[in-house]
This record gives C-alpha cells, sequence and structure tokens, in this order.
C-alpha cells in the first residue's frame, strides 16, 4: 500500500529509516551497489522526498495469518494471471503478484530465501494489452526443513523454475509436505 514519508531517524547502525504517515517504519539505505539512494545521505534530499510514497508491506500483510495447505496455494495459483514479480536480490526474496479474475484483488506468493531461481525461454513476457498465465504448476517440499520447490510453466511459453526455504501466500506461511501438480488445459 502506499504510504506518505512523513520523517526520518537513524538506526543502530546509521542506516536511514523512513517514518510513513501509517505509523510504519521502512529502511531508506544507501548502500550502492545494492541500494543506490544517494537522496537520503543529504538532509535536503530527505527533506525533498517528505510527502513522496513507499510501499507499505507491513500494511499489506497486517499480522501473521493463518498458515495454509500447499495444496491449495497450488490450485489458487493455477490458471492466475502473473501480473507483476519483483526479485530483491540482496534479502533473496521474490515476490509474485497473481490475479485469478480480470476483476479480482491481487495474490501474492512471496518466497524467502531464495536459493534457485531459473527463467527457460526468455522469461515472461506478454503481447502488449496480453497477459501471461500459469498454465502448469509443481509444487512440492520433500520433508521438514527442505526447500520448496516451484516450477511453473506460463503462457505464452516460457518456464520458472525456483526454490526458497520458505513462502508465504497472501501472508499465511504456506505448510505441507508432499507432492502437487496440476496442468490442465485452457478451459
Ligand atoms: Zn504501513
Amino acid at each position: 500500500m502506499r504510504r506518505s514519508i512523513v520523517g526520518y531517524h537513524q538506526d543502530d547502525e546509521a542506516h536511514w529509516v523512513a517514518e510513513l504517515e501509517c505509523g510504519h517504519n521502512q529502511h531508506v539505505r544507501h548502500d550502492p551497489p545494492w541500494q543506490v539512494r544517494e537522496w537520503v545521505v543529504t538532509s535536503e534530499g530527505r527533506a525533498a522526498h517528505l510527502g513522496t510514497w513507499l510501499e507499505c508491506r507491513l500494511c499489506d500483510d497486517p499480522g501473521p495469518a493463518e498458515p495454509i495447505g500447499f495444496r491449495e496455494v497450488a490450485s489458487a495459483m493455477h490458471r492466475a494471471a502473473l501480473v507483476a514479480q519483483q526479485l530483491d536480490l540482496a534479502a533473496a526474496e521474490l515476490r509474485l503478484d497473481l490475479r485469478r479474475e480480470p476483476t479480482g484483488g491481487l495474490l501474492r506468493l512471496r518466497c524467502e530465501r531464495v536459493s534457485r531461481l531459473q527463467w527457460l525461454g526468455g522469461g515472461a513476457t506478454a503481447e502488449p494489452g496480453g497477459e501471461v498465465t500459469i498454465a502448469t504448476i509443481g509444487l512440492e517440499r520433500l520433508g521438514p526443513g527442505e526447500p520448496w520447490r516451484f516450477y511453473f510453466r506460463l503462457a505464452p511459453p516460457s518456464e520458472l523454475e525456483l526454490a526458497c526455504a520458505r513462502c508465504w501466500w497472501n501472508g499465511a506461511e504456506v505448510t505441507g509436505v508432499g507432492r502437487c501438480y496440476r496442468d490442465q488445459p485452457a478451459g
């Protein structure tokens, strides 16, 4: 959710933290080459960014939700449209925003400690005005403490494989052990 910056302070390591209108805080580090925010190191730059907005994840995901079984997550993702993807290399975190109905709200998969991420076939691209949908999903975890492994086949055709230590579906931790595979022609 977009929240305006209303102030700043520094943390124990002298990194700058933006204070948002909602009462949440968010780091605004200048830590090149990972994060480049030269404006944050000068008082003029910080002043100029008062009133601009940041995405507040804490407002998007209020509090811990009940865990959700991985089969349910696979069902929800199958045939959903991939709306946005965001990879945070510094945090080894991947976020996928999806939508099941053209008018529906966004659904979010967040993968933490991503250990493998491979696009086969050039990544997700759609024609202008078109969309990328998840035609096939495989999701497995072979035992407690083992990584989650995802396989997606997308339309237009490309494939994504990823492995991560933990994942969340709309703020709820994904749990369970086993395998799930959903492959269905477009109806
Ligand atoms: Zn917030």
